[in-house]
């Protein structure tokens, strides 16, 4: 089995007299910078003026440009979103490193597809924790975590890796497990993640599960609660315990379903497309389509997006959660 790195086996000192920035203070920036402050750390946060600089200035923060955050600094972290983070480095960060800098990514993206072209002088790796930064904070408030990858990129100070578990464990990843990986491995399977299985396969897996049980007549209100609400209850027990758990604590008849009409849903066709999305990672043509979707302005972004929010799941899904209070606050704001 690869060696999991725990809180236990990692010395934090070599980042303890350095200084962070954490660049952006969205999903991850918030969690980054807060989980690292809680942990001892010396932060300063960099963004240009606006909504995420009030919050971060209003959650005691010393917030500067983001030039200003990457000249003060010795490791400066990107959590900016990943189409805007090749400008932001041209235009912001580049000038203001110094050798023996780290610059350090949440996701490979940018370096593995070549979009941001570090000097060699400075150390690049990345501390990628696999969950919602939201819940990167929310865990770490609670004395848990959320598993984190390490991957060095560069290091040109012989020290790379170390900063990197340093980072992670001061972030919170520590006591959930950090695992060795590259940028390569951290960018493909990333991608292939949340588009095969996490984000991209389950959301039409349940849209079409919707689909199937309203057009067949049955009421909207009980397909929503059969394949969405119920997701979380089921996804859950595999979260706790595996597969194995969930199949434990299902009827017998639910387990037999599963097993005799799974294979009949996810077929050789649909594992043949998952190789097909993944060869499109590899070959870097996701990649080169996403960069010039954003070159051209969201054009095909924006138009999915508008028409999946008009899906009818969206409407009875709202109606049915406003009648749950205990269904948390939404992490969308
Ligand atoms: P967000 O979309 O949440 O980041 C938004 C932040 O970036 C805001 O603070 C925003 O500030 C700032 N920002 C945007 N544009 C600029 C700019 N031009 N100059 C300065 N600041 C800017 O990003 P995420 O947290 O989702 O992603 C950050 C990184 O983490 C990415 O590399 C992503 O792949 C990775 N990651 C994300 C995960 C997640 O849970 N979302 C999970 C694991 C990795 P403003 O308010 O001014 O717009
Ligand atoms: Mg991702
Ligand atoms: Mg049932």
């Amino acid at each position: 089995m690869a060696k999991v790195y725990y809180d236990s086996d990692v010395n934090t000192a070599i980042l303890e007299d350095k200084t962070i920035a954490i660049i952006g203070y969205g999903s991850q920036g918030h969690a980054h910078a807060k989980n690292l402050r809680d942990s001892g750390f010396n932060v300063i946060v960099g963004l240009r003026e606006g909504k995420s600089f009030d919050a971060a200035k209003e959650d005691g923060f010393d917030v500067k440009s983001v030039a200003e955050a990457a000249k003060e600094a010795d490791v400066i972290m990107i959590l900016t979103p990943d189409e805007h983070q090749k400008a932001i480095y041209e235009a912001h960060i580049a000038d203001n490193l110094e050798a023996g800098n780290a610059l350090v990514f949440a996701h490979g993206f940018n370096i593995h597809y070549g979009q941001i072209v570090p000097p060699a002088d400075v150390d690049v790796f990345l501390v990628a924790p696999k969950g919602p930064g939201h819940l990167v904070r929310r865990t770490y408030e609670e004395g848990a975590g959320v598993p984190s990858l390490v991957g060095v990129y560069q290091d040109a100070t012989g020290h790379a890796k170390e900063l990197g578990m340093a980072y992670a464990v001061g972030n919170g990843g520590g006591r959930a497990g950090i695992l060795e990986t590259t940028f390569k491995e951290e960018t493909e399977t990333d991608l292939f993640g949340e588009q095969a299985v996490l984000c991209g396969g389950v959301s039409e897996l349940i849209k079409t599960g919707f689909e199937v049980l309203t057009e067949a007549g049955y009421q909207p209100e009980s397909a929503y609660f059969e394949v969405l609400h119920e997701m979380k209850l089921i996804v859950d027990l595999i979260y706790e315990g595996g597969l194995e758990n969930m199949r434990y604590s299902i009827s017998d008849t639910a387990e037999w379903g599963d097993y005799m009409s799974g294979p009949r849903i996810i077929t050789a066709d649909t594992k043949q497309a998952m190789r097909d999305v993944l060869t499109d990672i590899q070959t870097g043509e996701f990649a080169r389509n996403w960069i010039l979707e954003n070159q051209a302005g969201r054009p095909k972004f924006n138009a999915i997006k508008r028409n999946e929010l008009e899906h009818p799941i969206t409407e009875v899904g709202k109606e049915l959660r406003g009648l749950m209070p205990f269904i948390g606050e939404s992490l969308v704001d």
